[in-house]
């Protein structure tokens, strides 16, 4: 599996400007790669603009509702996105889950509506640091995949469209990243939760990536020693120069 690296650039820039500046700087730095798969996820404000500047970059965003249209005030549908041109999605990222109150049964609604819509979601899951003191982590990571994922076997033919982020949310924007062996251990019995819900074949074709703290020294290593699939950088992907040495240590 190509690894995808996607940029979560969360509440920033400021300015449209800004954002067109940091994408075109990306895409310029990336124009040799091709076996590395690039994906930025700007606020919702200025994917349009972004996603006209022509290029192999893809475009998603940070989340989506679960209705399809309606009087939900200041909400964006799925369906919305992938008008816009939207690919991907990223849904359930800790941040909503902590900010925003959002439940496991919100996000598996969610859920339905990207995969309905015929976008890729990217589902983040991930303990905190009080449950992985507590050696909740497994516990944690299973009971939010299977919550999350409640009902989507009426959507498994596009089951390839969809991406698990192991995000554990003390790694978080904390500068203290996970050790790649637990990485790939949560990597391994995130595959094994989803054998039991789907079977191994359809888990082959799920996407499993990495996030927190992500940077220029520690992303290889999450690729070439704990073969995940792709990572998810939202600080340093504000850093077009630190962004795009991310992605070019993760050429195969
Ligand atoms: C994120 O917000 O999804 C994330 C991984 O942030 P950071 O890379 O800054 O830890």
């Amino acid at each position: 599996m190509k690894p995808l690296i996607i940029a979560n650039w969360k509440m920033n820039p400021q300015t449209l400007v800004e954002a067109k500046k940091l994408f075109n700087l990306v895409k310029r730095g990336t124009r040799d790669v091709d076996n590395v798969g690039v994906v930025i996820c700007p606020p919702f404000v200025y994917l349009s603009n972004i996603q006209h500047l022509k290029s192999n970059i893809q475009v998603g965003a940070q989340n989506c509702f679960w209705e399809e249209k309606g009087a939900f005030t200041g909400e964006i549908s799925a369906p919305m996105l992938k008008n816009l041109g939207a690919e991907y999605v990223i849904i359930g990222h800790s941040d909503r889950r902590k900010y925003f109150d959002e439940s496991d049964e919100m996000i598996n609604k969610k859920l339905k509506a990207a995969l309905k819509a015929g976008l890729k979601p990217i589902l983040c899951v991930g303990e905190t640091e009080k449950e992985r003191k507590n050696n909740k982590t497994n516990q944690v990571i299973r009971r939010q995949l299977v919550r999350n994922l409640r009902g989507i076997e009426n959507w498994k033919l596009k089951i390839e469209n969809l991406a698990i982020a192991y995000e554990p949310v003390w790694a978080i924007g904390t500068g203290n990243p996970c050790r790649v062996e637990d990485a790939s251990r949560a990597f391994v019995f995130i595959q094994n939760v989803l054998a039991k819900i789907y079977n191994s074949k359809i888990t082959a074709r799920v996407r499993i990536i990495y996030g927190g703290s992500v940077n220029s020294q520690n992303a290889a290593g999450y690729i070439k020693k704990a073969k995940m699939h792709g990572l998810l950088v939202g600080g340093a992907s504000l850093d077009p120069k630190e962004f795009v040495k991310i992605i070019k240590s993760c050429e195969v």
